[in-house]
């Protein structure tokens, strides 16, 4: 057994209780204490352009390393802190941190970062990311914030303010997961998106499944008509790639290329950028 002191209480660790250490309210526990400046850090995706070949910007991913817990994935703890009302200090730093790598890249570079329902269903949240962009002395012009349809659907009319508040702010949006949510169609022509990502589980059987591969030529004409920007996310073979460069979207994302990177090494990947 191993003591740990969590919260001011005593916790019994066991081999055999690694099991209950995903559980929910432990989880919730340990980002409850987090120092978050801390245990939170950024990692960084490279988004190429899909006729030259070149990176375009960074996704910017989370991850969280607890003392207690070890590493843990932004799929398991964004969904606690979210329901637990702790995502939008774990935002702000992440934003910070995102946005203070962002400062050193060359400016055609941009920065794609993830949003939560909770960042943007208040006032408040919009007014803390702008004041985190403000702060940071990256130009608003070279950063994208992903939103989902879940963020959209609570409230759309508080969604639509915050949408509008970071486009005067110079950023682009991007809805990121398309095609996973219910009502995808009706937001591309009711909110003013500069992207949209198509979700991976469309990318990941291109090759073979000939309904998704109509599907994803269907969302690249869609957003050609629509002048919204395509970025296909998921890619991970050759055929993949070689597919969606055919069908002509304008962006690609995914391990093909490479997979998210800590910050020191973006800047050696960048240095070995060359045109396709
Ligand atoms: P997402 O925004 O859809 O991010 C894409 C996820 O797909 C990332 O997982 C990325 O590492 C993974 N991925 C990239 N390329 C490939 C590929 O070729 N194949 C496969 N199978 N996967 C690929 P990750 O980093 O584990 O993040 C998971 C989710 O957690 C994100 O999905 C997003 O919803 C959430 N998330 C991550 N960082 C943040 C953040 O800073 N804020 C918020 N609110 N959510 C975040
Ligand atoms: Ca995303
Ligand atoms: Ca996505
Ligand atoms: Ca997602």
């Amino acid at each position: 057994y191993a003591k740990r002191h969590l919260r001011g209480q005593t916790v019994l660790f066991s081999q055999a209780h690694e099991k209950l250490i995903h559980e929910h309210s432990v989880v919730e526990q340990a980002l409850q204490v987090a120092d978050l400046d801390c245990e939170l850090s950024v990692v960084y995706q490279p988004i190429v352009d899909a006729r030259t070949g070149r990176i375009a910007a960074f996704e910017a991913l989370a991850r969280w390393q607890s003392p207690f817990l070890g590493a843990i994935g932004p799929d398991r703890f964004i969904p606690i802190a979210e329901r637990a009302g702790l995502i939008r200090p774990m935002t702000k730093v992440l934003i910070q941190k995102a946005l203070k790598a962002a400062a050193s890249w060359p400016d055609h570079v941009r920065i794609s970062i993830n949003l939560s329902a909770q960042d943007i269903s208040v006032a408040e949240g919009v007014v803390q990311i702008i004041a985190c962009v403000n702060q940071s002395g990256v130009d608003p012009k070279r950063i994208d914030f992903e939103i989902t349809e879940t963020s959209i659907t609570s409230d759309f009319a508080q969604a639509r303010r915050a949408i509008d508040a970071l486009k005067a702010l110079g950023c682009g949006i991007s809805l990121d997961d398309f095609g996973t949510g219910y009502s995808s169609l009706s937001h591309v022509h009711r909110l003013p998106l500069d992207k949209i990502k198509v979700d991976k589980s469309f990318i990941s059987d291109i090759d073979i499944n000939p309904a998704s591969f109509k599907i994803v030529r269907s969302l690249i004409v869609l957003c050609q008509d629509m002048g919204l920007t395509c970025v296909m996310e998921g890619v991970e073979t050759e055929a993949q790639y070689e597919i969606l460069s055919e069908l002509g979207g304008d962006y690609i994302q995914g391990w093909y290329f490479s997979k998210p990177m800590s910050g020191d090494l973006v800047l050696r990947y960048m240095e070995q950028d060359q045109p396709a």
